[in-house]
């Protein structure tokens, strides 16, 4: 830390992302990336939009938020993109905290929260999971404070029902729920239908798990107008060219190609059944999980353990050092023949080899 930095960056602890070594070649099982490739057109996309690279992207980002509505079945006015969903999120506790209203989110959930919270000054409460990893939605009922729910939550992969979401939104009615679906591609019920009922909820996405485009940085909100109206009002005051052309492009390509998309997403889902069942046959159980990985413990190994022999096996998967989780690893849900060899690490490890 230089001697000039603020006292808000003194105290701030940043995100850790997921490792990314360079010392060998590693099978990813850690940052919930698709194995699948981009389709081709995403790649004749953004090659075209290379040329162009000379001037500046569309502030307005037209097109893409354009096909964003078209295929959600939505009006573009009521769609921000953003520099990954990371970006909306920041943009979100920008325009709908302060400090009379702080973030409130599961004490178990996607790290990022508490340090947006946090660089921008603003306060945070946890609220407990229940001991079998589920929210509690009652607890987020009538709060008066800004929310945030990981839908399905990471890194449990456990998800609510749309009925939970909706008790949640209603009984919060002047303040802002923010429902991040960054896997709702994998299988749990999205919010977005309650957008046109509810002017105080806020539905983030992103291209970066289901799309094959976590590289790219692209991300999006859906909500009522006047909430996208605010949200551009903090883009505008922080970033007005927050995606880069090439991004764009790639981004309305992917959509044109959805079904391409939506079909690894089923494939995803089929490996996620067949991993659980030959870990549960290993002796390790794991969540009831809606999202393109698994959160999965052993009362045979230690998940530290566990996360540091598959890594010396060329394997990566996420340990989180938090004491309720500690013994549970995730792991990203990839192609079959990375399930073949996440499996026979595993029966080695446990051999002790
Ligand atoms: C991966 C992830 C995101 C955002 O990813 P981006 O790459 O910034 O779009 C948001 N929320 C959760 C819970 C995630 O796991």
């Amino acid at each position: 830390m230089s001697r000039f930095s603020s006292q808000r960056l003194s105290s701030l602890e940043p995100y850790t992302p997921g490792e990314q070594p360079k010392d060998m070649k590693y099978i990813k099982l850690n940052t919930n990336e698709s194995p699948f490739a981009p389709s081709k057109n995403v790649l004749e996309a953004a090659k075209n939009a290379a040329g162009t690279l000379r001037l500046y992207s569309d502030p307005e980002c037209k097109i893409i938020n354009e096909k964003l509505a078209s295929v959600y079945g939505i009006k573009p006015s009521q769609v921000i993109t953003t520099n990954g969903s990371d970006e909306v999120l920041n943009f979100a506790v920008m325009a709908f905290c302060d400090e009379n209203t702080p973030l409130v989110f599961p004490e178990i959930t996607y790290g990022f929260y508490p340090v947006i919270a946090s660089v921008n000054g603003i306060a945070y409460e946890e609220i407990p999971l229940k001991e079998d990893f589920t929210i509690d939605f009652h607890n987020y009922c009538g709060l008066g404070k800004t929310i945030i729910i990981a839908n399905p939550n990471a890194p449990t992969g456990l998800s609510l029902s749309l009925d939970e979401i909706e008790k949640i939104v209603s009984s919060n009615p002047n303040n802002v729920v923010v429902i991040d679906e960054a896997y709702v591609d994998f299988g749990a019920e999205s919010a977005l239908p309650l957008i046109e009922k509810y002017d105080n909820l806020l539905v983030t996405g992103t291209f970066s798990k289901s799309r094959s485009l976590a590289g790219a940085r692209l991300g999006f909100g859906f909500a009522n107008e006047k909430l996208i109206c605010d949200l551009n009002t903090v883009k505008y005051s922080v970033n007005p060219y927050n995606i880069n052309t090439m991004t764009a492009m790639a981004g309305v390509a992917a959509l044109e190609s959805n079904d391409y998309y939506m079909n690894n997403c089923k494939l995803i889902m089929e490996n996620r059944q067949d991993m659980k069942e030959r870990l549960e046959a290993l002796g390790f159980k794991s969540l009831d999980s809606k999202a393109n990985f698994l959160f999965a413990s052993s009362e045979k190994i230690d998940g530290g353990e566990y996360y540091k022999k598959l890594k010396q096996k060329g394997i990566l998967v996420r340990h989180f050092d938090k004491e309720k989780i500690k013994n549970y690893v995730r792991i990203t849900v990839g192609t079959k023949e990375q399930t073949d060899a996440l499996i026979a690490a595993t029966e080695q490890i446990l051999k002790g080899v």
